[in-house]
């Protein structure tokens, strides 16, 4: 089926608790959003999703959680004080960068325009984007005295702690190269045209991971990397039709970037990034290590060879990645002339895994159904609902992605069994509460 249209996913976004527009009470604050209890665990689920295939399975990667505000020098060293700073338009076709200022001044010759009279792009005549400021950084002031000494950013990226501390990790956690340091955090950006719902926001979180490499394996580790990301998104649910890798050409390329990868979404609008891949180079470790004075090398006691490790950077956003999930899961299905809604989410990320429902409110329904729920609550996140029709809450679970329902009817008094139902196939299975916490465990496969 067709991918839902934008407003349907804002709107269930809204009706069921996963995002709502930031401080609603007061008219709202542009395209600043919250995440509500659904939105909180999905979150914290994709994010969980992502240590563990980048941290917790791998021997070759090791966390971090680095300070927001750091010293203002980091970003002098990152290049971010000074290319984050002048308003800038990219052409929507292929996809060059330019400074408006100098193509109004004619410095890629008369200005192309469209009928309404705006510039086109001066090398394919492309549409262009609304001009984006740089300095996209948020600067704030540390302590009590504004002045110069004073100022501090709010990071536009997770990956500076990764650079800055590669010296202690290095030096604390035996690792050497080929090994990587990952983060997971917020991130903003002073976007001028933030929109599209969480796909560009002012304040987003992402997911980045920098895996340093001897110089001569980057091609190699940069190639390993845009497979392992590829397949992590498929693995997670996002079926093929939506989901590709799109090299970027060699005039979109940073400087110091010898090879740079989008993983792409197909969104209502089009395909949208997810995640940049990019070979750094030795970039990174090589500024840090000229405006600290520090040496950030790798000394082989082996070979007896010194060397500026590679750095192969896969840079995944948590809050974008949220909504491509929201958007491939979602369908709708009409089953004996009813339609229904489900998010077919992967159950790892599901907000819920299991919900218990007791069919009736008259006791002893609901003290059983709260035993089983605590027999659960121990192995995953459960939803408790007493309310309404059975049917209706199992539309409602389905329409909020848990995979499984479990029914406590009166018989279970008396035999000691509940039924449990499939989100996807809808079948019902009686199932002895004894046995309850095997059985979801295997159905669940966590
Ligand atoms: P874009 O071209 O969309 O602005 P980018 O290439 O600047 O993105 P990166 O700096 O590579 O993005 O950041 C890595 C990831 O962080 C992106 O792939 C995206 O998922 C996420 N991200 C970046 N900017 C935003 C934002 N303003 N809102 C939400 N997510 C973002």
């Amino acid at each position: 089926m067709p991918a839902p249209d934008l407003d349907t996913i804002v709107s269930l976004a809204k009706r069921r608790g996963f995002v709502f527009p930031s401080a609603e009470i007061y008219g709202g604050f542009a395209n600043t959003y919250d995440y509500g209890p659904l939105g909180a665990e999905l979150k914290r689920n994709i994010r969980d999703a992502w240590w563990r295939a980048m941290v917790r399975e791998r021997d070759d990667v090791v966390g971090i959680d680095a300070a927001m505000m750091t010293n203002p020098r980091v970003w002098v060293a990152s290049g971010h004080t000074e290319t984050f700073n002048d308003p800038l338009v990219d052409c929507k076709e292929c996809r060059q960068r330019f400074r408006p200022d100098h193509i109004e001044e004619g410095q890629y010759g008369e200005p192309a325009r469209d009928e309404a009279g705006n510039v086109r792009c001066p090398s394919c005549g492309g549409e262009l984007t609304e001009p984006r400021l740089f300095n996209l950084m948020f600067q704030t002031q540390v302590g009590t005295v504004a002045d110069e000494g004073s100022i501090a950013y709010l990071p536009p990226e997770t990956a500076q702690g990764m650079f800055v501390n590669f010296k202690n990790i290095l030096e604390t956690s035996r690792k050497r190269p080929p090994f990587g340091i990952a983060q997971v955090g917020k991130s903003f950006r002073n976007e001028i045209t933030p929109g599209n719902f969480v796909f560009r926001t002012r304040e987003f979180e992402q997911m980045e991971l920098e895996f340093f490499v001897p110089p001569d394996d980057a091609p190699q580790w940069y190639e390993y990397w845009l497979a392992e990301r590829l397949e992590w998104y498929a693995d997670l649910g996002i079926p093929g039709h939506q989901l590709r890798l799109r090299a970027h050409d060699a005039d979109e390329l940073s400087h110091y970037s010898s090879g740079t990868s989008d993983v792409e979404f197909l969104f209502p609008w089009g395909w949208g990034e997810l995640e940049g891949i990019a070979n750094r180079g030795d970039y990174d470790l090589r500024q840090h290590a000229e405006h600290s004075g520090q040496k950030l090398e790798y000394f082989d006691q082996a070979s007896g060879e010194r060397y500026v490790p590679h750095v192969i950077e896969p840079a995944a956003g948590a809050t974008r990645a949220l909504m491509a999930f929201l958007l491939a899961a979602y369908r709708t299905e009409s089953v004996n002339d009813e339609e229904r809604t489900v998010l077919g989410l992967h159950p790892r990320l599901a907000p819920y895994k299991v919900a218990v429902l007791p069919l009736s409110r008259k006791e002893p329904l609901p003290a059983l159904a709260t035993e089983v729920l605590g027999l659960c609550q121990p192995h995953w996140m459960c939803d408790y609902d007493e309310t309404q029709a059975i049917g209706r809450r199992y539309r409602r679970q389905d329409e909020i992605g848990t995979p499984l329902c479990v029914t406590v009817d009166f018989d279970s008094i008396d035999d000691r069994c509940v039924t449990v139902r499939d989100r996807d196939t809808m079948t019902q299975n009686r199932v002895p509460i004894d046995a309850l916490v095997e059985h979801l465990t295997a159905r669940l496969d966590l």
